[in-house]
């Protein structure tokens, strides 16, 4: 997809809103708030706002975290709307402003968002993170320390530190050129990526216990039920990282967690190692996400779900079988 030149696009904007998706991950909350820094900065005459959900507490070392509007109340007619990280209908409360906005623009990087969902679009589902695709949208002289932060923070939250595959060369020389910046990027891996609470230690305990593998030990599911999390008084934001945590298990080609978010109702996150492609499950059931790491929220039982779910990975392994064997 060809480059868009963001401030050409904004330069007669008065009103600019920025918007990431619902349960901002890091890679969303950090893209938005780098955008955020970096148009008040260039532009300092537009008004620029930014509406989101809570994003987890860890992304207050951002610069303007406290300037997150979460109420979503707009003041007036959008000129430019600028959605990262997500297609249209993850948007939440802020689909409504996007669909009424002059002019919208599109930054992604998941498979499932391939055509954009905007006028003007920047998609690349090679890329490692929204973070990366808004560096390269910026104009270099407008970035100082704090927004370079927020765009290593982005990435390292969507790589796993440089781990997973969607890390490329082009990922390691912009975080290269991002801790030129100087920022202490080894006190921020620990504080926004390593560093459990104590409850989230527990939940995860808790997952790890009660997770079962089946398929062989190929596949691995855990859920967390809403008595559970009332008991330790947690939300959603303290489960991040189990699904990681499930897939490096031995032998585990496609890991499975889920909570639930309402009566038969699960919030479901899958992981892939090597050949199940997660994204096309998740879509399957109305979600959407990347090859190795993807999403959906899907109604029934656990068992309902967990059987669903399999019959789509089952799939997908026997064709993956016969193509070995006929290699
Ligand atoms: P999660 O398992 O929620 O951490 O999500 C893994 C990846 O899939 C992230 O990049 C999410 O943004 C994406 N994702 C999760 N749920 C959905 C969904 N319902 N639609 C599209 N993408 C999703
Ligand atoms: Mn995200
Ligand atoms: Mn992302």
């Amino acid at each position: 997809m060809e480059k868009i030149y963001l401030l050409e696009e904004c330069k007669d904007a008065k009103y600019i809103l920025i918007s990431g998706h619902v349960r901002p991950d890091g890679d969303c909350t950090s893209s938005c708030l780098a955008m955020y820094l970096y148009l008040k900065k260039a532009l300092p005459a537009a008004k620029v706002q930014l509406c989101l959900e809570e994003p987890p507490i860890v992304f207050q070392c951002i610069q303007d975290f406290d300037k997150i509007d979460s109420t979503y109340t707009v003041d007036g007619e959008v000129d430019v709307f600028i959605a990262l990280d997500c297609e249209k209908s993850r948007l939440g409360e802020a689909e409504e402003i996007f669909v009424k906005a002059k002019k919208r623009i599109n930054i992604d990087h998941h498979i499932s968002n391939s055509q954009g969902c905007g006028d003007i679009n920047y998609v690349n589902p090679d890329s490692s993170s929204t973070a990366e695709l808004v560096y390269e949208l910026m104009d270099k002289q407008y970035i100082n320390q704090e927004i370079a932060k927020a765009i290593y923070i982005g990435m390292i939250h969507d790589t796993g530190i440089f781990q997973y595959s969607n890390t490329s060369p082009n990922t390691l020389r912009t975080a290269a050129e991002l801790i030129e910046y100087g920022f202490d990027f080894s006190s921020l891996i620990d504080e926004t990526f390593y560093e459990k609470t104590y409850t989230q230690n527990q939940l995860l305990g808790r997952a790890l216990l009660e997770s079962i593998i089946f398929m062989h030990g190929k596949c691995i599911v855990s859920a967390i039920d809403k008595k559970t999390l009332e008991f330790y008084n947690a939300t959603a934001k303290d489960l991040d990282g189990i699904v990681n945590q499930l897939r490096i298990t031995k032998g585990v080609e496609c890991a499975i967690f889920m909570y639930a978010t309402g009566n038969l109702e699960y919030k479901v996150s899958l992981r892939s190692c090597k050949y199940v492609d997660v994204s096309k499950i998740a879509a399957f059931f109305g979600g959407g996400g990347h090859i190795r790491a993807a999403g959906c929220t899907i109604n029934g039982t656990f068992y309902d779900v967990v059987n669903n779910i399999s019959k789509q990975i089952a799939l997908q392994m026997k064709a993956y079988e016969e193509k070995m064997i006929l290699k």
